[in-house]
């Protein structure tokens, strides 16, 4: 099949990390062009932005916008009114009736559109799932603390509004739980610590409640220093699961039962050329709601401000 002519849009942190060595294996796509306002890619032509991309470079047929979220609506939007496919990082949007305006709009136009939660490409992710649907769950920990300095380094719009602060780590826990625990998942009670100089929180502590009454209580902190903690631990009816390092190693009991290399990003590629080649959507908002709610009716308590 012919490879899908793609083009990124913000050339930021993730996307060097990630989403270029995905695309460097993958048969599956030509990387056309980039658009960033500052940031250059050698090898393709570079644009300051998704307007004079799609106007200088008319055979890309999809673009994959890896910005920060408080601009990606816009340029979702503008790629799709130009008919073109669009794959975004997560979050999607800055607020829920960003992306359902998305998805409208893709449908009208019959263009896919893939809203991506790279967590749930975790290698341990669909064996808990399967793992957990045999069992009755009692209880469920999230445990989400990492070093805001370390992996958000410079990266000053997750601060401000719409940026998420620690929801930005957070929502792929919830991601994953939104996917391995049986649903709906419901949020009871939050409290979001917001430093005085910020817009968005460093920790968060959520209490949800999901059929029948399992709690499931996540701690959020952006202020981890050692050891990080990447962990959903389970407590069911017939043993204990332990999903660590972000959802790549799986424990039962104990005993390590997957743990294999990331290919989260290579995963979300090979997802998304099909959609292309069907013009299909695939938009899951389960956990950008639950951050959503957690804005909306969560305790707020005001923290020492944040020095980087
Ligand atoms: P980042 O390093 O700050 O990169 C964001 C990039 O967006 C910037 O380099 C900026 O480009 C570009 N940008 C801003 N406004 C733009 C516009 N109007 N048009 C085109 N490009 C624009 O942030 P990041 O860490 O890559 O995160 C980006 C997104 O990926 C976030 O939603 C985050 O949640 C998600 N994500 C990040 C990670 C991670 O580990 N960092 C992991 C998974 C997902 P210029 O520098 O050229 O101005």
């Amino acid at each position: 099949m012919t490879p899908i002519k793609l083009a990124i849009v913000g050339l930021g942190k993730i996307a060097r990390d990630q989403h270029l060595p995905s695309l460097g294996s993958s048969a599956d796509y030509t990387l056309v062009a980039v658009a960033s306002p500052h940031n250059r890619l050698d090898g393709v032509p570079n644009y300051p932005d998704i307007q004079t991309l799609l106007r200088e470079q008319p055979a890309v047929e999809a673009v994959s916008i890896c910005t920060s979220p408080q601009v990606r609506y816009d340029i979702a939007r503008h790629a799709l009114e130009q008919d073109r496919h669009v794959m975004l990082e997560k979050p999607p949007g800055a607020t829920l009736n960003e992306v359902a305006a998305l998805v409208d709009l893709a449908q009208q136009r019959r263009l896919a559109l893939f809203a991506t939660w790279h967590s749930r490409e975790a290698s341990a992710v669909e064996p808990a799932r399967e793992w957990l649907m045999k069992r009755n769950i009692r209880r469920v920990q999230v445990t989400w603390k990492e070093d805001v300095r370390v992996w958000h380094p410079g990266q000053a719009w997750i601060w401000r509004a719409g940026g998420l602060g620690v929801f930005d780590p957070g929502i792929n826990a919830l991601s994953i739980i939104t996917r391995i625990l049986p649903q709906p998942l419901v949020l009871k009670d939050a409290e979001l610590s917001f430093p005085s100089n910020c817009e968005t929180p460093i920790a968060a502590q959520l209490q949800l409640q999901g059929p029948g009454g399992i709690p499931v209580h996540a701690d959020f902190d952006f202020l981890q220093t050692g050891p990080q903690s990447w962990d959903i631990d389970i407590e069911t009816d017939a043993g204990r699961l332990l999903l660590s390092k972000g959802g790549s190693v799986m424990h039962v009991d104990g005993k390590a039962v997957v743990a294999e290399p990331d290919r989260e990003y290579a995963k979300l590629y090979e997802r998304f050329a099909p959609l292309v080649r069907e013009r299909r959507i695939d938009v899951d908002l389960a956990a950008f709601r639950l951050v959503a709610d957690a804005f909306m009716c969560g305790r707020r308590l005001t923290v020492d401000p944040f020095i980087e």
